[in-house]
């Protein structure tokens, strides 16, 4: 599409999203109002009509008491200065702030929040939350469609997901179930369970397939079912005390030492949850071996190679993480190649799980998901774009339904408050093996089966007691916005194309500027998310290409010590580091930037790598049509002029061009 149908594609979305968001200049003050007061009475009503005949237990003269009104005075004072502590904060609203995954809540979320916090419902039960426990189940399936999971619980394989605090326990989530997948085997041979056709030896156990291992332990669910109930109880016990979980890694691992403790393999460019996962579930972070990355994508070759290396040295494997638009610069690594060295990896004996961290990038999907659920080609969604999506990207996202499992983060490109990560599971039937308690409802018949079952929530997730409001408010925003490019897609549209202009944007600001800096885009964003990396012309020390961006980025982070007006716009910084990017890539950037790439070379800490600015595109109102402003255009008129203000200073001091820092 050439710029100015773009433009006009562009501005024909803003009716269908105006009402959205409370907005930049709160503009929608009044419908939000109404919407809080409206369902404030609306709940009022409900406590009144539990048992109308119960008299009000606080008099009405109460209100006229001393402690009442002292009280009144305490908690006032005290809201008012948090209120007033609050106006601190980051402004997440506004089209000046382009730092962190973060930005301005969809009000059906918002609304839904604030509507059902009163009732205060816990997830961790039907219990506890009659209401939105379902509603936690029913998000699970939304996000199931989303990214091509089976999501009809009338089907046996029916995927499942839960919503978590966030992305970190989501993934906490995915190791220990293909951990619990990965070890089931051993227990059952362990067991000794008869007519299942258990694989012949402990490696083969430990190495199957995840599809084969679900096949297993569904037989042996079905044999427990056909059993009289004295020998169910005796076998479930026999299995119970084989099983990883009870024993403990050490007590797993002594009793089966021809096994090693199994890797984790994730690109570099890994989210450091994954290490935190490893350490809490004890195998260690040694285990989390991280592959190289080429082109901004995790390399399948070095994979291949890595799992050869381990089928040779008898390392098992748990799981291979593909990142789904990493936190640092947004890029998607090759979940369809990753699937295809999965297969081969099985069928030589290697098997393991594949997850994908779509924290930040999931909600991408709704940009490729037709309303009737089917898959868009390519094509279709590349019309609305100038260059989005590449090929890489589309074969990534139309694999996602094979993966194992799958993290996604509400909290981040859904626009919904902090507190709603997601997990996914392609078959739902493995989270028998996390359940505290005997999965005894598991056959049932589907799907009433399928949401009894996950009415006791707190049998398989990390957590217990938990936020219902949380579940209602991202149920409520997947009605209101279905997850396809018809709905919530206008929204993921938007930020895409704000970073199609921006990198547009930063293209021209390099060739305006390119007196004072070398400026450029270090690689083709696959997303929202767009880096710009900037040398002082003459420059050749990275340390001094680093000290300036810190310059740079000082006046764009949030500091409480000053007024927030102060700030002309919010933006964050991430490195570019040969680890991550692969020798070649690492060296045709600092050479585009006139960098001397031997001053990377024995640096001290942080000058081993290259600073640039990341700037997250995820506000919908970058683009102001109605006065005609871009934000875009502003802020790199604003990072022009800071440039021009560090350089003069800098041949002030005539020291940067030589690279010192003072
Ligand atoms: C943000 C993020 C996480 C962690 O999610 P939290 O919600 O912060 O716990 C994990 N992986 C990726 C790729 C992320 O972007």
């Amino acid at each position: 599409m050439n710029r100015e149908s773009l433009q006009s594609a562009f501005s024909a979305d803003r009716p269908r999203i105006d009402a959205c968001f409370l907005g930049p200049y709160g503009e929608n003050d009044g419908l939000l109002e109404r919407l809080v007061v409206e369902f404030l009475r609306d709940h009022v009503y409900w406590r009144r009509n539990f048992h109308p005949e119960d008299p009000p237990a606080i008099s009405t003269e109460a209100s006229r008491h001393p402690d009442y009104l002292a009280f009144e005075s305490r908690m006032r004072r005290e809201l008012h200065q948090l209120s007033a502590a609050l106006k601190k904060s980051v402004p997440f609203h506004s089209p000046r702030y382009l730092g962190h995954m973060v930005s301005d809540l969809l009000l059906p979320g918002l609304v839904a929040q604030i509507l059902t916090l009163p009732y205060n419902p816990n997830n961790v039960s039907e219990d506890a939350a009659p209401v939105t426990v379902d509603m936690e189940v029913q998000v699970g399936l939304q996000l199931a469609r989303m990214i091509g999971y089976r999501h009809d619980p009338a089907q046996p394989d029916c995927a499942f997901g839960h919503l978590t605090s966030g992305g970190t326990v989501a993934n906490y989530q995915a190791l220990r179930l293909a951990l619990a997948l990965k070890a089931f085997p051993v227990a059952l041979r362990d067991a000794g369970v008869p007519d299942l056709a258990l694989p012949e030896d402990d490696w083969q156990a430990f190495n199957l397939h995840p599809r084969a291992a679900t096949n297993l332990l569904n037989d042996y669910q079905s044999w427990l079912a056909a059993q009289s109930a004295a020998d169910r109880k005796r076998w479930r016990q026999r299995v119970q005390t084989g099983r990883i979980e009870h024993m403990g890694l050490a007590g797993f691992f002594a009793r089966h030492a021809n096994l090693r403790v199994p890797w984790v393999l994730a690109p570099v460019t890994a989210h450091y949850s994954w290490s935190k996962g490893l350490k809490l579930l004890g195998l260690g972070r040694a285990q989390l071996q991280l592959l190289p990355e080429r082109g901004m994508r995790l390399d399948t070759d070095a994979l291949e190679a890595m799992l050869e290396r381990c089928k040779r040295e008898r390392q098992p494997v748990l799981m291979t993480v593909g990142v789904l638009g990493t936190t640092e610069y947004g890029t998607i690594d090759p979940v369809d190649r990753m699937l295809e060295v999965r297969e081969r990896s099985s069928a030589a004996g290697l098997g393991h799980s594949v997850h994908v961290d779509a924290a930040w990038g999931g909600y991408l999907a709704t940009v490729f998901r037709n309303e009737d659920g089917s898959l868009r080609s390519r094509d279709e969604v590349a019309a609305d774009y100038q260059s989005f999506p590449a090929d890489e990207v589309h074969a990534a996202i139309a694999a996602l339904g094979e993966t194992d499992s799958v993290t996604i983060d509400p909290h981040k490109l859904g626009y919904l408050p902090f507190g709603t990560g997601a997990f996914l599971c392609r078959d739902h039937r493995v989270t028998a093996l996390l359940a505290e308690e005997a999965d005894y409802v598991f056959h049932g018949s589907a799907p009433k089966a399928y949401l009894e079952r996950y009415r006791s929530l707190g049998q398989f997730i990390p957590e217990g007691s938990k936020s219902g409001a949380n579940a209602a408010a991202v149920f409520v925003t997947h009605r209101v916005l279905p997850l396809d490019h018809r709905h919530f897609g206008l929204l993921t549209r938007q930020t895409i194309l704000a970073a199609e202009a921006f990198h547009q944007r930063a293209t021209q600001f390099a060739s305006d500027m390119s007196e004072q800096v070398v400026a450029m885009v270090p690689f083709a964003p696959d997303s929202n998310l767009v880096c710009v990396a900037i040398n002082p012309r003459g420059n050749r020390e990275v340390a001094a290409a680093n000290a300036f961006i810190r310059r740079l980025h000082d006046e764009m982070r949030a500091d409480p010590r000053q007024p927030l007006q102060l700030k002309q716009f919010f933006g964050s910084v991430t490195t570019l580091r040969p680890e991550a990017l692969g020798d070649a890539e690492m060296r045709r950037i600092l050479d585009a930037l006139g960098l001397d790439g031997a001053s990377l070379d024995g640096a001290d800490e942080g000058d081993d790598r290259l600073l640039i600015l990341r700037h997250t595109l995820m506000n919908p109102y970058l683009i102001d049509h109605e006065n005609g402003i871009s934000y875009i255009d502003r802020y790199f008129d604003y990072l022009a002029g800071r440039i021009r203000m560090l350089v003069g200073e800098g041949r002030a001091g005539s020291n940067l061009g030589a690279g010192h820092e003072h």
